[in-house]
């Protein structure tokens, strides 16, 4: 359409209808210029806290710099994020977390970015572990609802010897619950976030599931399968316990459809992947909360809020770090 066309548009519409529009625009102009502020509360060469910042000139890179007023020295105004220490620019990134949370394949991004696939690889490990940081102290209470899910380990991009790779989709080599499957914890709150976390393999301890415990609000009303492994998480929390034997048990208060809604979205999205090597599931454990949480946004505001978010935290994420920083790291027998 022509600027003219719209114009025209625009003005054979109902009130109520230009209103709406307006808002949509405002709010969006809102979460655009949200989007681009940075929050440096600490500075990054003297841990000053709030110091004033001062425009400090321009990096080789190009890159704006600013000044503290306490230590004198300068840092390039995207510390600690995305584009720090990264070659590509903020519209490379705005694209990968696109394509993140629309479960576009590493090949395909790297093809439509003209970057090549292990560099987008790494810019995904660098979002993701970004993402798990953002979320990491995320608290569910009130209602909540408790649950595990179970995945298949993988060993992806690894070579182990007396390992044989399994086929994509295949099975585990063991009957029920064996150190092959990796156990995720799930608390999720009705009409809230969720916590999802790699803790163990086969079934949970109660050990292990205390692991949880920073993230479960204390006087919490706690609906469980009826595992006894949550009851020393859920005592401490002076949670009260309410058991589900069984769907046929489910009525309209007590039923586990939050938490096994979600657990079906991890299905869906982790089918979607070509394996996702268990080392790495916690980082993914963070998309799939996130994933949930943004359900029936599109993809824009999903950029717009999550770049506002990321600015409220600072993440210093090398590459030599991606393969031996914050792994989930288990046996194999
Ligand atoms: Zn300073």
């Amino acid at each position: 359409m022509k600027d003219t066309e719209i114009i025209n548009f625009y003005n054979n519409l109902d009130q109520y209808a230009k209103d709406k529009i307006d808002r949509q625009l405002i709010d969006l102009t809102n979460a655009k210029k949200e989007s681009r502020n940075y929050c440096i509360k600490v500075c990054p060469k003297c841990d000053a806290v709030n110091p004033r910042f001062t425009k400090g000139g321009n990096a080789n890179s190009g890159k704006p710099m600013l000044k503290c007023s306490c230590c004198h020295k300068r840092f390039t105004y995207d510390n600690g994020q995305l584009t720090h220490y990264s070659h590509q620019d903020e519209s490379k990134w705005d694209q990968l977390i696109v394509d993140t949370f629309s479960q576009v394949p590493v090949e395909k991004s790297a093809a439509n970015m003209n970057i090549s696939t292990y560099t987008v690889w790494r810019m995904r490990m660098k979002l993701l572990h970004m993402l798990e940081k953002m979320i990491a102290d995320t608290v569910v209470s009130g209602e909540i609802e408790l649950d595990e899910k179970y995945i298949l380990n993988s060993h992806k991009g690894e070579k182990k010897d007396n390992l044989k790779p399994r086929k994509r989709g295949g099975s585990a080599s063991k009957r029920g619950l064996s150190n092959e499957q990796i156990c995720l914890p799930t608390a999720v709150q009705r009409n809230g976030t969720a916590v999802l976390k790699a803790t163990n393999t086969a079934t949970p301890t109660s050990g292990d599931l205390m692991k949880l415990s920073n993230s479960i609000g204390e006087n919490s009303m706690a609906w469980i399968d009826g595992k006894t492994a949550y009851n020393n998480l859920l005592s401490e929390k002076h949670c009260e316990i309410r058991v589900m034997k069984d769907h046929t048990t489910y009525t309209s208060l007590d039923h586990l459809n939050n938490v096994n809604a979600f657990h079906r979205l991890i299905e869906k999205w982790y089918k979607g992947y070509n394996g996702v090597a268990s080392k790495y599931i916690n980082r993914y454990a963070a998309l799939f909360t996130l994933v949930r949480e943004y359900t029936g946004c599109d993809t824009q505001e999903i950029l717009l809020s999550i770049k506002k978010r990321m600015h409220q935290i600072t993440d210093f994420f090398r590459i030599v770090d991606m393969k031996k920083d914050d792994l989930f790291i288990y046996s194999i027998s």
